[in-house]
Protein backbone atom coordinates (compact mmCIF):
# COMPACT_ATOMS: atom_id res chain seq x y z
CA UNK A 1 0.00 0.00 0.00
CA UNK A 2 1.25 3.23 -0.97
CA UNK A 3 0.36 6.15 1.70
CA UNK A 4 1.38 9.56 0.87
CA UNK A 5 1.06 12.36 3.72
CA UNK A 6 1.20 16.26 3.93
CA UNK A 7 3.30 17.49 6.77
CA UNK A 8 4.55 20.41 8.17
CA UNK A 9 6.75 20.24 11.11
CA UNK A 10 6.53 18.95 15.01
CA UNK A 11 2.52 18.11 14.45
CA UNK A 12 3.62 16.13 10.99
CA UNK A 13 6.37 14.66 12.04
CA UNK A 14 4.85 13.30 15.10
CA UNK A 15 1.78 11.92 13.24
CA UNK A 16 4.22 10.13 10.59
CA UNK A 17 5.70 8.04 13.41
CA UNK A 18 2.49 7.25 14.42
CA UNK A 19 2.10 6.45 10.42
CA UNK A 20 4.53 3.97 10.24
CA UNK A 21 3.92 2.37 13.16
CA UNK A 22 -0.03 1.60 12.29
CA UNK A 23 1.87 0.06 8.82
CA UNK A 24 4.25 -1.64 10.71
CA UNK A 25 7.44 -0.16 9.66
CA UNK A 26 10.33 -0.69 11.73
CA UNK A 27 11.18 2.38 13.85
CA UNK A 28 14.55 3.81 12.55
CA UNK A 29 17.23 5.90 13.69
CA UNK A 30 18.69 3.31 16.08
CA UNK A 31 21.71 1.93 15.07
CA UNK A 32 20.73 -1.97 15.68
CA UNK A 33 18.39 -1.54 12.33
CA UNK A 34 19.71 -3.56 9.84
CA UNK A 35 20.47 -0.93 6.40
CA UNK A 36 18.19 -1.90 3.81
CA UNK A 37 18.19 0.88 1.61
CA UNK A 38 19.59 4.41 1.00
CA UNK A 39 16.57 6.01 2.93
CA UNK A 40 15.96 2.96 5.50
CA UNK A 41 12.25 2.14 4.13
CA UNK A 42 12.09 -1.43 5.95
CA UNK A 43 11.12 -4.89 4.30
CA UNK A 44 7.79 -4.07 4.19
CA UNK A 45 4.76 -3.97 1.55
CA UNK A 46 3.98 -0.69 2.74
CA UNK A 47 5.74 2.90 1.01
CA UNK A 48 5.20 6.08 3.06
CA UNK A 49 5.82 9.01 1.36
CA UNK A 50 5.38 12.85 3.10
CA UNK A 51 5.20 15.51 1.24
CA UNK A 52 7.34 18.47 3.56
CA UNK A 53 6.38 22.14 3.60
CA UNK A 54 8.99 24.41 2.87
CA UNK A 55 7.27 26.95 3.50
CA UNK A 56 9.06 28.06 6.65
CA UNK A 57 12.44 27.48 5.37
CA UNK A 58 14.66 30.79 5.33
CA UNK A 59 18.12 32.08 4.54
CA UNK A 60 20.24 33.30 7.76
CA UNK A 61 23.96 33.47 8.17
CA UNK A 62 24.35 32.40 4.88
CA UNK A 63 22.72 29.02 5.24
CA UNK A 64 19.74 27.63 4.02
CA UNK A 65 17.30 26.47 6.76
CA UNK A 66 14.44 24.22 6.36
CA UNK A 67 12.77 24.03 9.60
CA UNK A 68 9.91 21.43 8.84
CA UNK A 69 12.19 19.14 7.17
CA UNK A 70 14.59 19.12 9.80
CA UNK A 71 11.92 18.65 12.50
CA UNK A 72 10.62 15.48 10.21
CA UNK A 73 14.48 14.41 9.71
CA UNK A 74 15.10 14.58 13.58
CA UNK A 75 12.30 13.17 15.05
CA UNK A 76 11.74 10.51 12.75
CA UNK A 77 15.84 9.52 12.91
CA UNK A 78 15.73 9.17 16.52
CA UNK A 79 17.67 12.73 16.76
CA UNK A 80 14.93 15.30 17.83
CA UNK A 81 14.88 16.88 21.40
CA UNK A 82 12.27 15.30 22.70
CA UNK A 83 11.22 17.96 25.12
CA UNK A 84 11.40 21.09 22.58
CA UNK A 85 9.96 18.89 19.87
CA UNK A 86 12.63 20.43 17.20
CA UNK A 87 15.78 20.70 17.24
CA UNK A 88 18.46 18.16 18.39
CA UNK A 89 19.03 16.44 21.23
CA UNK A 90 21.91 17.10 23.31
CA UNK A 91 22.37 20.35 21.79
CA UNK A 92 24.46 23.26 22.41
CA UNK A 93 24.73 26.71 21.57
CA UNK A 94 28.59 27.95 21.08
CA UNK A 95 27.97 29.39 17.94
CA UNK A 96 25.08 31.52 18.88
CA UNK A 97 26.48 32.89 21.86
CA UNK A 98 29.67 33.49 19.27
CA UNK A 99 27.24 35.19 16.91
CA UNK A 100 25.30 37.16 19.18
CA UNK A 101 28.91 38.40 20.78
CA UNK A 102 29.27 40.01 17.03
CA UNK A 103 25.27 41.31 17.44
CA UNK A 104 25.11 39.70 13.74
CA UNK A 105 22.04 39.32 12.97
CA UNK A 106 19.16 37.66 13.28
CA UNK A 107 20.15 36.68 16.91
CA UNK A 108 16.38 36.12 17.28
CA UNK A 109 16.68 32.83 15.77
CA UNK A 110 18.30 29.57 17.65
CA UNK A 111 20.80 28.14 15.47
CA UNK A 112 22.33 24.95 17.78
CA UNK A 113 25.73 23.56 16.89
CA UNK A 114 24.83 20.02 16.10
CA UNK A 115 21.74 21.80 13.87
CA UNK A 116 24.45 24.16 11.86
CA UNK A 117 26.10 20.70 10.86
CA UNK A 118 22.76 20.24 8.64
CA UNK A 119 22.28 23.42 7.36
CA UNK A 120 26.31 23.49 6.06
CA UNK A 121 25.83 20.33 4.26
CA UNK A 122 22.89 21.16 2.81
CA UNK A 123 23.93 24.27 1.76
CA UNK A 124 27.54 23.56 -0.06
CA UNK A 125 25.22 21.26 -1.71
CA UNK A 126 22.95 23.41 -2.87
CA UNK A 127 25.31 25.99 -3.51
CA UNK A 128 27.18 23.24 -6.02
CA UNK A 129 23.89 23.29 -8.02
CA UNK A 130 21.75 19.86 -6.47
CA UNK A 131 18.30 20.66 -6.32
CA UNK A 132 16.50 20.96 -2.64
CA UNK A 133 14.77 17.31 -3.19
CA UNK A 134 17.96 15.62 -3.80
CA UNK A 135 19.75 17.67 -0.64
CA UNK A 136 16.86 16.10 0.95
CA UNK A 137 17.53 12.69 -0.31
CA UNK A 138 21.55 12.76 0.85
CA UNK A 139 20.29 14.30 4.51
CA UNK A 140 17.85 10.87 5.07
CA UNK A 141 21.11 8.76 4.18
CA UNK A 142 22.46 9.76 7.18
CA UNK A 143 19.15 9.69 9.15
CA UNK A 144 17.27 7.16 7.84
CA UNK A 145 13.75 8.42 8.36
CA UNK A 146 11.81 5.13 7.27
CA UNK A 147 9.54 7.42 4.47
CA UNK A 148 10.38 9.01 1.62
CA UNK A 149 10.62 12.62 2.61
CA UNK A 150 10.08 15.23 -0.36
CA UNK A 151 10.33 18.89 -0.05
CA UNK A 152 6.95 19.58 -1.66
CA UNK A 153 8.96 21.97 -4.10
CA UNK A 154 12.75 22.33 -5.29
CA UNK A 155 11.34 25.98 -5.86
CA UNK A 156 12.08 28.80 -3.54
CA UNK A 157 8.34 29.49 -1.76
CA UNK A 158 8.76 31.10 1.53
CA UNK A 159 5.21 32.16 3.68
CA UNK A 160 5.39 36.03 4.63
CA UNK A 161 2.92 37.48 7.06
CA UNK A 162 1.51 41.20 6.41
CA UNK A 163 1.33 43.41 9.81
CA UNK A 164 0.81 46.51 10.60
CA UNK A 165 4.26 48.71 9.88
CA UNK A 166 5.13 49.19 13.57
CA UNK A 167 6.78 52.40 12.39
CA UNK A 168 3.53 54.18 11.57
CA UNK A 169 1.11 51.59 12.71
CA UNK A 170 -2.40 50.68 11.35
CA UNK A 171 -1.42 53.61 8.36
CA UNK A 172 0.59 51.22 6.47
CA UNK A 173 1.25 47.31 6.12
CA UNK A 174 4.89 45.12 5.78
CA UNK A 175 5.19 42.13 4.88
CA UNK A 176 7.76 39.89 7.25
CA UNK A 177 8.95 36.00 6.86
CA UNK A 178 6.98 33.47 8.72
CA UNK A 179 9.75 32.91 11.10
CA UNK A 180 10.57 36.71 12.00
CA UNK A 181 6.43 36.91 13.09
CA UNK A 182 6.39 33.69 14.80
CA UNK A 183 10.12 33.00 16.24
CA UNK A 184 10.90 36.36 17.14
CA UNK A 185 7.47 38.00 17.38
CA UNK A 186 5.64 35.30 18.98
CA UNK A 187 2.91 35.32 16.23
CA UNK A 188 2.05 38.31 18.52
CA UNK A 189 1.47 41.91 15.88
CA UNK A 190 -1.82 41.21 14.22
CA UNK A 191 -1.92 39.30 10.93
CA UNK A 192 -3.74 40.86 8.37
CA UNK A 193 -2.64 37.44 5.73
CA UNK A 194 -0.52 35.29 4.64
CA UNK A 195 1.64 35.45 1.23
CA UNK A 196 3.63 32.98 -0.18
CA UNK A 197 6.92 34.13 -2.16
CA UNK A 198 7.27 32.86 -4.71
CA UNK A 199 4.50 30.78 -5.83
CA UNK A 200 4.30 32.26 -8.86
CA UNK A 201 7.15 30.81 -10.29
CA UNK A 202 6.89 27.35 -8.35
CA UNK A 203 5.98 23.93 -9.40
CA UNK A 204 5.28 21.10 -7.12
CA UNK A 205 8.02 18.74 -7.00
CA UNK A 206 7.35 15.95 -9.83
CA UNK A 207 8.05 13.06 -7.63
CA UNK A 208 5.18 14.48 -4.86
CA UNK A 209 2.67 15.05 -7.37
CA UNK A 210 3.33 11.57 -8.11
CA UNK A 211 3.02 10.43 -4.68
CA UNK A 212 -0.38 12.13 -4.23
CA UNK A 213 -1.42 10.68 -7.57
CA UNK A 214 -0.16 7.34 -7.15
CA UNK A 215 -1.25 6.81 -3.53
CA UNK A 216 -3.70 3.98 -2.04
CA UNK A 217 -4.65 6.99 0.56
CA UNK A 218 -3.44 10.67 1.39
CA UNK A 219 -3.72 11.82 4.67
CA UNK A 220 -3.30 15.26 5.85
CA UNK A 221 -1.49 15.41 9.11
CA UNK A 222 -3.12 17.19 12.37
CA UNK A 223 -0.31 20.28 11.31
CA UNK A 224 -1.02 23.68 10.94
CA UNK A 225 -4.10 24.59 8.99
CA UNK A 226 -2.51 27.39 7.27
CA UNK A 227 1.62 27.60 7.77
CA UNK A 228 2.05 24.04 7.21
CA UNK A 229 -1.00 22.64 5.11
CA UNK A 230 -2.09 26.09 3.67
CA UNK A 231 1.32 27.05 2.77
CA UNK A 232 1.85 23.59 0.97
CA UNK A 233 -1.27 23.92 -1.32
CA UNK A 234 -0.47 27.23 -2.10
CA UNK A 235 2.34 25.86 -4.65
CA UNK A 236 1.17 25.88 -7.81
CA UNK A 237 0.19 21.72 -8.90
CA UNK A 238 -0.94 20.94 -5.69
CA UNK A 239 -3.67 21.00 -5.29
CA UNK A 240 -4.75 19.51 -9.10
CA UNK A 241 -2.86 16.19 -7.64
CA UNK A 242 -5.15 16.45 -4.72
CA UNK A 243 -8.40 16.80 -7.18
CA UNK A 244 -6.81 13.84 -10.00
CA UNK A 245 -5.68 11.58 -7.28
CA UNK A 246 -8.21 8.36 -7.19
CA UNK A 247 -7.66 7.76 -3.54
CA UNK A 248 -9.29 8.87 -0.53
CA UNK A 249 -8.18 12.27 1.42
CA UNK A 250 -8.23 12.21 5.01
CA UNK A 251 -7.35 14.96 7.21
CA UNK A 252 -6.75 15.06 11.05
CA UNK A 253 -7.95 18.14 13.10
CA UNK A 254 -4.85 20.22 14.63
CA UNK A 255 -7.55 22.15 16.65
CA UNK A 256 -9.13 20.23 19.85
CA UNK A 257 -11.63 21.85 22.12
CA UNK A 258 -11.15 24.69 20.04
CA UNK A 259 -7.38 25.51 20.25
CA UNK A 260 -4.37 24.29 19.05
CA UNK A 261 -2.36 21.61 20.88
CA UNK A 262 1.04 23.78 20.66
CA UNK A 263 1.87 26.83 18.47
CA UNK A 264 -0.13 29.57 17.20
CA UNK A 265 -2.34 28.44 14.98
CA UNK A 266 -5.43 30.11 16.28
CA UNK A 267 -3.35 33.56 14.82
CA UNK A 268 -2.87 32.08 11.74
CA UNK A 269 -6.30 30.89 11.55
CA UNK A 270 -7.66 34.59 12.74
CA UNK A 271 -5.84 36.45 9.73
CA UNK A 272 -7.32 34.30 7.40
CA UNK A 273 -10.78 34.19 8.74
CA UNK A 274 -11.46 31.07 10.09
CA UNK A 275 -12.54 29.90 13.26
CA UNK A 276 -10.17 27.90 16.02
CA UNK A 277 -12.37 24.89 15.99
CA UNK A 278 -12.39 21.79 14.22
CA UNK A 279 -15.60 22.03 12.33
CA UNK A 280 -14.41 25.54 11.08
CA UNK A 281 -11.08 24.01 9.81
CA UNK A 282 -12.86 21.14 8.00
CA UNK A 283 -15.21 23.47 6.05
CA UNK A 284 -11.93 25.28 5.11
CA UNK A 285 -10.31 22.62 3.72
CA UNK A 286 -13.61 21.55 1.85
CA UNK A 287 -14.92 18.42 0.49
CA UNK A 288 -13.98 17.25 -2.26
CA UNK A 289 -17.00 17.50 -4.64
CA UNK A 290 -16.78 21.49 -3.57
CA UNK A 291 -13.53 22.00 -4.90
CA UNK A 292 -12.12 21.25 -1.47
CA UNK A 293 -9.18 18.37 -0.32
CA UNK A 294 -11.52 16.30 1.96
CA UNK A 295 -13.34 13.04 1.83
CA UNK A 296 -12.90 12.36 5.13
CA UNK A 297 -12.14 14.66 8.02
CA UNK A 298 -10.91 13.35 11.57
CA UNK A 299 -11.76 15.43 15.08
CA UNK A 300 -10.82 15.02 18.84
CA UNK A 301 -13.61 13.02 20.89
CA UNK A 302 -16.17 15.52 22.36
CA UNK A 303 -15.75 17.68 19.03
CA UNK A 304 -17.76 17.63 16.29
CA UNK A 305 -18.00 18.78 12.56
CA UNK A 306 -20.69 19.32 10.02
CA UNK A 307 -18.27 19.44 6.80
CA UNK A 308 -20.84 19.32 3.55
CA UNK A 309 -19.83 16.22 1.25
CA UNK A 310 -17.45 14.81 4.05
CA UNK A 311 -17.13 11.88 6.32
CA UNK A 312 -16.40 13.02 9.90
CA UNK A 313 -15.51 11.15 12.42
CA UNK A 314 -14.88 11.81 16.20
CA UNK A 315 -12.21 9.82 18.05
CA UNK A 316 -9.14 10.61 20.57
CA UNK A 317 -6.52 12.43 18.07
CA UNK A 318 -4.01 13.52 21.15
CA UNK A 319 -0.92 11.86 19.65
CA UNK A 320 0.21 11.13 23.64
CA UNK A 321 2.55 8.73 22.60
CA UNK A 322 3.48 6.35 19.20
CA UNK A 323 0.52 3.86 20.20
CA UNK A 324 -2.23 6.71 20.47
CA UNK A 325 -0.54 8.07 17.23
CA UNK A 326 -0.87 4.77 15.47
CA UNK A 327 -4.59 4.48 16.09
CA UNK A 328 -4.89 8.20 14.75
CA UNK A 329 -3.32 6.22 11.35
CA UNK A 330 -5.21 3.51 11.65
CA UNK A 331 -8.56 5.15 11.74
CA UNK A 332 -7.80 7.66 9.21
CA UNK A 333 -6.42 5.05 6.89
CA UNK A 334 -9.85 2.97 7.16
CA UNK A 335 -11.85 6.06 6.46
CA UNK A 336 -9.49 6.28 3.87
CA UNK A 337 -10.87 3.15 2.54
CA UNK A 338 -7.05 1.44 2.99
CA UNK A 339 -7.75 -0.64 6.20
CA UNK A 340 -4.36 -2.58 7.84
CA UNK A 341 -6.19 -4.21 10.34
P1 LIG B 1 5.15 23.09 13.06
O1 LIG B 1 5.46 23.28 11.60
O2 LIG B 1 6.33 22.66 13.87
O3 LIG B 1 4.39 24.22 13.65
O4 LIG B 1 4.21 21.82 13.12
P2 LIG B 1 2.92 21.40 12.29
O5 LIG B 1 2.38 22.51 11.47
O6 LIG B 1 3.21 20.11 11.63
O7 LIG B 1 1.94 21.09 13.49
C1 LIG B 1 1.48 22.08 14.36
C2 LIG B 1 0.07 21.73 14.74
O8 LIG B 1 0.07 20.44 15.34
C3 LIG B 1 -0.51 22.68 15.79
O9 LIG B 1 -1.48 23.48 15.17
C4 LIG B 1 -1.13 21.74 16.83
O10 LIG B 1 -2.47 22.07 17.14
C5 LIG B 1 -1.06 20.37 16.18
N1 LIG B 1 -0.82 19.31 17.15
C6 LIG B 1 0.26 19.17 17.95
N2 LIG B 1 0.12 18.08 18.75
C7 LIG B 1 -1.08 17.53 18.42
C8 LIG B 1 -1.81 16.39 18.88
O11 LIG B 1 -1.39 15.65 19.77
N3 LIG B 1 -3.04 16.13 18.29
C9 LIG B 1 -3.55 16.94 17.32
N4 LIG B 1 -4.76 16.62 16.81
N5 LIG B 1 -2.88 18.03 16.85
C10 LIG B 1 -1.68 18.31 17.40
CA1 LIG C 1 6.44 24.83 10.42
Amino acid sequence: MKVTVLVGGVGGARFLLGVKAALGLPAVGSVSEPRIDAVGAGASDHEVTAVVNVGDDIWMHGLRICPDMDTCLYTLGGGIDPERGWGRAGETWAVRDELAAYEADPTWFGLGDRDLATHLVRTRMLRAGYPLSDVTAALCHRWRPGVTLLPATDDRVETHVIIDDPETGPKARKAIHFQEWWVRHKAEPLAHSFASVGAEQATVLPAARDAITGADAVLIAPSNPVVSIGSLLEIPGMRDALRETKARVVGLSPIVGGRPLRGMADACLTAIGVDTTAEAVGRHFGGRADGGLLDGWLVHTGDSADVPGVEVLSLPLLMTDVDATAEMARRALDLAGAAVG
